[in-house]
């Protein structure tokens, strides 16, 4: 019996669980070829919404089983090691696994920049577990505070510092506001001794915004009682203290470390062509310049916006867009259709700040925007996750719930 071709998809966060559930619905008449999803966690990571499950513990993982149950998938559980681009051959734990088409979205991970000390003594927002371990910290910190009778030391635990001011940073700086307020009244701390801290190294927060949609954000903050320190970067962290480039010690038990990624090594080892910030280099098609077989989306594929000329955002609704094209690709590819090539639609920006509260926009048609700021922006930012989890429902044609 002739073995089957292997379609392997690495990584199931937006980009690869999106991609595997289209290339099963486009292969399910093809039993010839086997559609396979490795990832190192049993679970799809709802990774947008991490500051939820760091400050309130929402729940923001769906088991990879339920989502693909019924179809064409194989999942295996484990860590890539490696990717043998030229011998068609993905290494992971345990194991090694043939592939005629690969598919990598393994994401982006977390970069101190060698900060003294910022890797042992702080945390980062990049994993479920993350967001858990910053849970359980910030829990203990305000019970461990409300028994503390010296009042400076109990200013030092109730002060945290945020490392970066971009969107994961502050979406977690004001929910972290939203949640100290009930923390406090429960633990019977005084709000008025919490002091959360943004330090970044820009002229202003969130770059990559325009720049008064970083005003709006500053600006509501600030209502918060956010402090939020500009062209000022943390230069070394130990336990208890964290310097800045100012030359400021900020006394703090807690830095959320949110101000760089970087991609995993392995894919620079892997022999493809890596572009800025690490990350591979794709086509027009999304696929990695001179490996035909291979196409590489999300936060890890240096797409180019065609329109701009400039790399794709890191962002999850690319990510998305990009997991259904390099699909219908490799469907195109085997079965000598048209492929298509990558034309990224930016359907708009919604920055939540805290829960009820969120500021941003969304394309209209003939190139208009519609702004807002408030509830109802709380609301569309809800919209559009509930949304994710009803075309991973459609695609995937299983009652997915958390
Ligand atoms: C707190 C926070 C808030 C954000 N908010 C927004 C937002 O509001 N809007 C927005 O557009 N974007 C937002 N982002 C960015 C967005 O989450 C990413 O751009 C998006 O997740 C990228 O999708 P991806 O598929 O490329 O990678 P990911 O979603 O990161 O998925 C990568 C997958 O690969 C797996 N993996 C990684 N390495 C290995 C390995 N070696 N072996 C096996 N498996 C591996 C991981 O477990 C994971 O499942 C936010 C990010 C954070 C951290």
């Amino acid at each position: 019996m002739e073995s089957k071709k292997n379609i392997v998809v690495v990584g199931a966060g937006y980009g690869g669980i999106t991609s595997v559930l289209r290339l099963a619905r486009l292969f399910r008449k093809h039993p010839e070829y086997q559609i396979h999803l490795i990832d190192r966690n049993p679970y799809h990571t709802l990774k947008t919404q991490l500051h939820e499950a760091a400050v309130r513990k929402r729940e923001v993982s769906i088991p990879i089983n339920r989502i693909i149950q019924g179809r064409n998938i194989i999942f295996h559980l484990g860590e890539v090691t490696r990717i043998d681009a030229k011998e068609h051959i993905v290494y992971m734990e345990g194991g090694a696994l043939p592939f005629h088409y690969l598919v990598i979205a393994l994401g982006s991970q977390v970069n101190f920049h060698n900060i003294p000390g910022l890797q042992e003594n702080s945390f980062s927002l990049q994993t479920l577990r993350d967001a858990q371990q910053i849970y359980a910290h910030i829990d203990k910190l305000c019970a461990r505070a409300a028994s503390e009778p010296n009042e400076e030391l109990r200013r030092d635990m109730l002060r945290f510092v945020i490392g970066g001011g971009g969107l994961s940073g502050i979406e977690f700086a004001a929910e972290l506001a939203d949640y100290t307020v009930h923390c406090t009244h429960n633990c019977h701390v005084n709000s008025n001794e919490v002091e959360i801290i943004i330090v970044e190294s820009g002229d202003h927060i969130v770059p990559r915004m325009e720049a008064s949609f970083a005003t709006r954000i500053h600006k509501k903050l600030l209502e918060k009682g956010v402090k939020i320190i500009t062209r000022t970067k943390i230069i070394s962290r130990t336990s208890d203290t964290t310097t800045l480039s100012s030359g400021e010690v900020v006394k703090t038990k807690t830095v959320i470390w949110t101000g760089g990624t970087r991609i995993h090594e392995l894919i620079g080892e892997s022999g493809m062509k890596i572009g800025q910030s690490g990350r591979i280099v794709v086509d027009e098609f999304l696929q990695v310049e001179g490996y035909p077989f291979i196409y590489a989306i999300g936060d890890n594929a240096l797409a180019i916006n065609p329109y701009s000329k400039q790399p794709v955002p890191a962002a999850a609704q690319f990510a998305l867009q990009q997991g259904r094209l390099v699909a219908y690709n490799v469907y195109a590819d085997i079965f000598r259709g048209m492929r298509k090539p990558y034309h990224p639609k930016v359907l708009g920006e919604v920055v939540s700040l805290g829960r009820h509260l969120a500021v941003g926009w969304f394309a209209l048609p003939l190139l208009k925007k519609i702004t807002f700021v408030g509830f109802l922006g709380s609301l569309l930012k809800t919209a559009i996750q509930e949304k994710h989890i009803f075309l991973l429902r459609k695609e995937s044609r299983n009652w997915i719930t958390y």
